[in-house]
């Protein structure tokens, strides 16, 4: 079976679009390939992060996954941090990626713009992903277009190890789904719904409070042409929306704009509305049962193991092709 493998940063609460974008499609993964999901908590330490909510937020992570629909049965369900083989590859990985290869990464271009105190981790973040790739020979990693360069990134790396000193990496590939739906911010339609975003009007969590999450959707940005069709350049906000439905609802696009064609954005905002909470209400309810059970130490003591026992045998491996094993 091959293996798949996916993390999402604790970095702030899980968002619709980390939902849709993410979690949904491991769900659909499941069954059919070898999964491992993971809180990519030491990703999110290139930037600051609360120790208390930081340590909070990672438990209800693996909460929420599960809550989600991700089956401890059938997922290796993990914290980075806990396995302290995948950043000393990271660090041997390092050393087999050229500088200006690591420069190059889209994703540190637009971050070290942003803010010039950047710390060196912003820079290495790709490597330490490669590391989560290659460690346990994943073949495909589920990701948006965001990430395809870092996964490109990956490849390159495990195929330079390799015919340096001989096969020691499964090559991996992206997985990137044909439709795969990218959500976007209710307040600001042309960006992507991130949750690190600071305004929270226009990201939904799946811990939101149910009329919290009713008003962000009703007072979402539109244009004013009060029809519903489906034009993402035009009519950004209204084809978001459509798009947030269409997922959550399992309704095509077409059949919502026949659905929508007589009425206006009003009657639409409050369907979509209605979908979401109905739909975010049945997994908060999981959630609360799940992070209220002592059953989470047992899966992650589980996911953990496995993960450590497939790093060390890789670092050991890799330490043994380079010589620095005596
Ligand atoms: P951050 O703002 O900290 O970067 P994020 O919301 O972008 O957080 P990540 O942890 O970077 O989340 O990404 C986790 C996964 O969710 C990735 O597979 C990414 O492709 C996916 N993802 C993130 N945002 C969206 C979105 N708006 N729509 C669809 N998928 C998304
Ligand atoms: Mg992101």
């Amino acid at each position: 079976m091959a293996r798949i493998i996916t993390g999402l940063k604790p970095t702030g609460e899980i968002t619709l679009g980390n939902y849709i974008g993410a979690i949904k499609q491991m769900i659909e993964y499941q069954d059919k390939y070898d999964s491992f999901i993971f809180v990519a908590d030491l990703h999110a330490l290139t930037i600051y992060q609360d120790p208390i909510l930081l340590r909070k937020r990672i438990k209800s992570f693996i909460a929420m996954y599960i809550a989600c629909g991700i089956d401890p049965n059938k997922n290796t369900i993990y914290i980075q941090s806990e396995n302290p083989y995948i950043p000393a590859i990271s660090y041997l990985l390092e050393c087999h990626t050229n500088f200006g290869d690591a420069q190059r990464m889209i994703q540190f271009k637009e971050k070290s713009r942003q803010n010039a105190n950047f710390s060196v981790g912003l820079l290495t973040y790709p490597i330490l992903m490669a590391s989560d790739i290659l460690y346990c020979d994943a073949n495909f990693v589920p990701v948006g277009i965001d990430q395809k360069q870092h996964v490109e990134l990956a490849r390159n790396i495990a195929i330079k190890f390799n015919n340096r000193y001989d096969s020691t990496f499964t090559v991996p590939d992206v997985l990137i789904k044909e439709n795969g739906t990218k959500i976007k911010d209710l307040k600001d339609p042309t960006k992507k719904m991130s949750k690190s975003e600071e305004n929270p009007q226009g990201v939904i969590s799946l811990f939101d409070d149910l009329g919290d999450i009713e008003n962000k959707i009703k007072k979402a940005t539109t244009d004013s042409d009060n029809k519903v069709f489906f034009d993402e350049e035009n009519k950004p906000g209204i084809s978001n929306l459509m798009n947030i439905l269409s997922v959550i609802d399992n309704i095509s696009i077409k059949d919502i704009e026949i659905m929508f064609q007589d009425k206006g954005y009003k009657e639409f905002k409050e369907y979509v509305a209605s979908k979401v909470c109905e739909h975010i209400k049945e997994i908060q309810k999981k959630y609360k049962e799940i992070i209220n059970s002592d059953t989470l130490d047992a899966i992650l003591d589980k996911g953990r193991d496995l993960s450590i026992a497939l790093a060390k045998d890789k670092y050991q491996k890799m330490c043994t092709k380079i010589g620095t094993i005596r």
